[in-house]
């Protein structure tokens, strides 16, 4: 397959801090409806990839083709208007703001009203927030003030923050830590609702949840990736048991 048919082509990606390669040769393709997931040790380099992707830190070598479009010269703002959503750890919702206006000041409306509250509520801004509010279990909530909500609620809150904004690759930092099992369980359903129409990259230390979402795992080790594919064979892979699911 050639690069550009993939919806992201990460390609010889290599980022160094002092001299340290956190990121070092690194390589993988996601298809449209895929889910990726990228597990491996603490530092092996996970979080610092998804860093590159969404521009918060600039590569010093390689390629990140997004659509066929190169990101690694563009700026955060502009990697967002291509289509690339990113979710943190630690969710950023607006806390006294209900789970409806949370939703609505995420719906995008051109550059100069950012941040402002005074906002027209159209018909298809409505459409679209009870559209969301439904995907990520929150259509009884919408009047509900976010700081009352559950820790996985609010995951699932800032993830239809992102989804409001239709991005077509969204990146999420380990959605379920801290979530109960019926809520982990909610949450592998939520992205496979997802991923009609879009791709997900997932970093997760939650075994259980990788098997119950990845269509394939990119295992990293030192900033490398070590093994590739479904999980069914990353599992079995005698480097991967080595590094990471043999502790
Ligand atoms: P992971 O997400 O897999 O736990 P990270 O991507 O957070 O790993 O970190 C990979 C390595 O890069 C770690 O050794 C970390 O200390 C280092 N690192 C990450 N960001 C920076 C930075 N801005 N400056 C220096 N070192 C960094």
């Amino acid at each position: 397959t050639h690069p550009t048919d993939f919806l992201l082509a990460v390609e010889a990606l290599t980022v160094s801090f002092d001299g340290f390669k956190a990121v070092d040769d690194l390589s993988f393709y996601v298809d449209p409806g895929e889910i990726r997931v990228i597990i491996g040790p603490n530092g092996a380099g996970k979080t610092t990839a998804l860093d590159l992707i969404c521009g918060k830190t600039r590569a010093t070598s390689g390629s990140i083709r997004f659509r066929g479009k190169e990101l690694t010269q563009l700026k955060e703002h502009q990697i967002v208007h291509a289509g690339v959503g990113r979710k943190f750890q630690n969710p950023s919702i607006y806390e006294d703001l209900t789970v409806f206006e949370n939703l609505e000041i995420s719906f995008p409306r051109g550059r100069s009203v950012f941040g402002a509250l005074a906002f027209k509520r159209d018909a298809e801004v409505m459409e679209r927030v009870e559209e969301i509010a439904e995907m990520i279990f929150l259509s009884d909530l919408l009047g509900e003030r976010a700081e009352y909500l559950s820790h996985g609620q609010k995951q699932w809150l800032e993830i239809g923050m992102l989804l409001i904004q239709d991005p077509e690759l969204l990146m999420l930092d380990e959605p379920v830590a801290g979530m109960s099992v019926s809520e982990r369980i909610k949450t592998a359903e939520l992205l496979h609702r997802i991923i009609e129409g879009r791709s997900v990259i997932v970093i997760e230390h939650d075994m259980k949840f990788v098997e119950d979402i990845a269509h394939k795992v990119t295992v990293l080790h030192q900033g490398r990736v070590i093994s590739e594919g479904p999980m069914a064979h990353v599992k079995a892979d005698p480097k991967v048991v080595e590094v990471y699911l043999g502790h």
